[in-house]
């Protein structure tokens, strides 16, 4: 038996077995590294830290720098409690270069006594400015015995930080990643190295295998800046492999979706030529190319899924509305959807305005209508009958269902998750046919972005606005200056001109925001008493906002306050002036956005942006950015570039995926490589490809199997 045992203990673990095997794991700590996302030894070794410290060498004090994780030794000189604006316990300590002071805030009696006068000390924290000295606060520290002890303890590599859960500490994690890499070491054969050599030489990335190690224990001589910035070829490749199998998740998606039988779509002969007799306007020429793709790509039997992007007011509904006659001609129902309930409104006006020319029925579908209402368009809806339904997400809730669908349009779709997307598509897959995809947003994304997050979908861009358009004025001041811009709003609106004046909020509580525009539009009407204000906000009921929007159109509203629901869509030609409260707390492409509301027409418009003040002088220099450019893909590279993708992409949605090591803000530079080797991946090792996806996506990549 003893001998059986042995066997038992010696048994070779591989990277697939789960870290139960492992020493020291027991039930619960399973089940907090599982908490984590760590099931197998494998995982472990992808579970990568997130920063490192020097321990390797100690700091003499006359060295330091402010802001430096520093590892240092001295000799106590005294230790002492301050009464500055808080109680503290400081403990001054020299060693012959300099002297910093220890500080810290919660200390107990005993630890007090402990830092003796004389006593040697070694310890580790961030370096900040004190008031007379540098200081350290709270730093790990351990007492010697003696001063001559320089070399003990000292690490040989840098010590890595690791991304962790409550109760796991980092000593005992990063004895757990030992472990794992001592089965690494044993079981190299079964780290498939999914990237060729070739790929690798290219883009002088080192083995999966050689990353991962270095990673986890880099040497005593390595370059902690790149390490620390990821920067390093061992952290590339491990990013670019993560960016590369989301890619490739995305290129798959696709090909799934184009083997979709759709729907075909015969030029239109009868409802289009009609309807741009007599539209009031001629289409521009980047209007007219736009839709001669989308017209081919619906005469297709693969389900067409395109991303249309076009500056606010380059008139992409106009487009929508081409789309959806070319289906309705084939007598096939066509869903609209739009991220809020004012824009829901405003496409059934347009569209049942546009649309009366014929016989269609156009239906509008939205969460606030009355059950009794709702029955009967589900009834509709469930006949074959051609029928347009704009509504909002409410149109592809659970019971509505679609007997007939053909055409499925999103409008602003950096307001919908990925989510919400891929619902909309198994929304579709119930019927024998697929219904054909296009997907409308305002927000220019900049190009890394759109390979990421959007490569599933094919391109059009309407890169023009309608002609005669004049560029819209924009000026940023402080609140100090308040009333002099409501007494000049006040002179415009007397004169004719119609303005919005915008309310925002930090947090996207939509109650709070409306208090505040609540409150702004009472100040305004006492400031104003001429001048006609009106107040809308998205608590309001659907009919009421219908009327607030019809009298602002119709000019008999001056001044519109509004919370961020005019965001989207809003489109009255005549306003002409906007002013944006407290505009530091949106991003610049929201401001985008907004501003896009006004320059409609053919008036000169104004857009003031009042921030509160003081603002530092970044923020400041950030809404200068609207001052100097009104090329939303401009802006869009600059939000990029200043508050990363999730505010491009909109921080509601689930636009970007979670990343497990990739940024896109920090490594969208390796966006273009990455479109390459997918490329090259796709062409030289389809096996890999799927094994690629699996290793980083996991689980999350079963929608493509739908
Ligand atoms: P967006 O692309 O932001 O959705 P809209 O479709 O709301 O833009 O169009 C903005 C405005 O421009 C609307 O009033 C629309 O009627 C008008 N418009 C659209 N296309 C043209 C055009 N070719 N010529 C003149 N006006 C146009
Ligand atoms: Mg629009």
């Amino acid at each position: 038996p003893k001998f059986i045992f042995a066997l038992i203990t010696k048994k070779q673990l591989n990277l697939s077995d789960s870290i139960s095997s492992l020493a020291g794991i027991g039930p619960r700590l399973q089940e907090k590294l599982m908490h984590i996302g760590i099931n197998k030894i494998q995982d472990l070794l992808f579970h990568l830290p997130y920063r490192y410290i020097d321990r390797t060498r100690l700091i003499a004090l006359g060295e330091l720098k402010i802001g430096e994780d520093a590892y240092v030794q001295g000799k106590i000189e005294l230790t002492q409690i301050g009464y500055g604006r808080r109680r503290s316990l400081l403990c001054r300590i020299s060693d012959g270069t300099g002297a910093i002071i220890l500080r810290f805030f919660y200390f107990s009696k005993s630890q007090q006594n402990n830092l003796k006068r004389g006593e040697t000390i070694r310890c580790y924290g961030k370096v900040r400015k004190g008031k007379s000295t540098l200081e350290i606060i709270h730093p790990e520290y351990r007492l010697l015995d003696s001063d001559s002890e320089t070399e003990i303890g000292l690490e040989k590599q840098l010590t890595a930080i690791y991304p962790t859960t409550k109760g796991l500490q980092q000593p005992r994690i990063r004895r757990l990643i030992e472990q794992a890499l001592t089965v690494l070491n044993n079981d190299k054969k079964n780290m498939i190295e999914l990237l060729p050599k070739d790929i690798l030489l290219e883009q002088n990335l080192p083995t999966l295998t050689d990353a991962l190690e270095y990673v986890h224990r880099p040497p005593i001589d390595a370059d902690l800046e790149s390490l620390i910035n990821k920067k390093h070829p061992s952290q590339k490749r491990l990013t670019a492999e993560e960016l590369l199998a989301y890619q490739l998740s995305l290129l798959d998606l696709r090909k799934e979706l184009k083997k979709e039988e759709a729907p075909v779509f015969k030029k239109s002969v009868q409802l289009i030529p009609k309807f741009l007799k007599k539209l009031s306007f001629e289409l521009t020429n980047a209007q007219k190319k736009a839709f001669a793709t989308i017209e081919s790509d619906l005469n297709k039997s693969s389900a067409m899924l395109r991303l249309l992007q076009g500056d606010v007011g380059s008139g992409k509904t106009v487009i929508a509305a081409l789309a959806t006659l070319q289906a309705i001609e084939e007598n096939y129902q066509v869903a609209i959807m739009v991220p809020t309930e004012l824009l829901a409104e405003q496409h059934y006006k347009n569209f049942t305005d546009w649309f009366k020319l014929f016989d269609i029925e156009t239906i509008l579908l939205t969460g606030k209508l009355k059950k009794s209402i709702k029955k009967i368009i589900e009834e509709k809806l469930k006949n074959k009958k051609p029928i347009v339904a704009i509504g909002t997400h409410a149109l592809f809730q659970e019971n509505i269902s679609f007997s007939k669908l053909g055409l499925v349009i999103i409008d602003e779709q950096h307001r919908f998750g990925v989510h919400q997307r891929l619902t909309l598509i198994e929304k579709g897959q119930k019927h024998d046919k697929y219904p054909h995809q296009l997907i409308m947003t305002a927000t220019p994304i900049p190009r890394t972005l759109t390979m990421t997050a959007y490569a599933d979908l094919d391109h059009s861009i309407i890169d023009e606005l309608p002609p005669g358009r004049i560029s819209t004025k924009t000026t940023v001041h402080s609140n100090q200056v308040r009333d002099e811009i409501i007494s000049r709003i006040k002179g415009k609106c007397e004169l004719g001109h119609q303005a919005y004046w915008v309310c925002t909020l930090i947090d996207e509580s939509e109650s709070l925001q409306c208090e505040t525009a609540i409150a702004t539009s009472e100040k305004l009407r006492k400031k104003l008493k001429n001048i006609k204000v009106g107040l809308i906000h998205g608590r309001m009921k659907s009919n009421e906002k219908e009327t607030i929007m019809k009298d602002f159109k119709d000019g008999k509203i001056h001044l519109l306050v509004a919370t961020t629901v005019i965001e989207v869509g809003v489109d009255v030609p005549n306003a002409s002036l906007m002013v944006i409260d407290n505009a530091e707390r949106l991003g610049l492409s929201q401001l985008h956005q907004l501003r896009g509301r006004i320059g409609r027409g053919n008036k000169e418009s104004f857009c003031a942006l009042i921030y509160q003040s003081p603002l530092n002088k970044i923020a400041k220099e950030r809404l200068r950015v609207m001052e100097d450019t009104n090329d939303g893909f401009v802006i869009a590279e600059k939000d990029l570039e200043l508050r990363g993708p999730g505010e491009v992409l909109g921080t509601r949605q689930a636009g970007i995926p979670d990343f497990q090591i990739a940024n896109l803000k920090r490594d969208s530079y390796l966006l273009p490589k990455i479109q390459e080797m997918a490329r090259q991946l796709l062409e030289k090792n389809p096996k890999n490809v799927r094994l690629l996806i699996e290793r980083w996506l996991g689980k999350k990549h079963e929608y493509s199997n739908v």
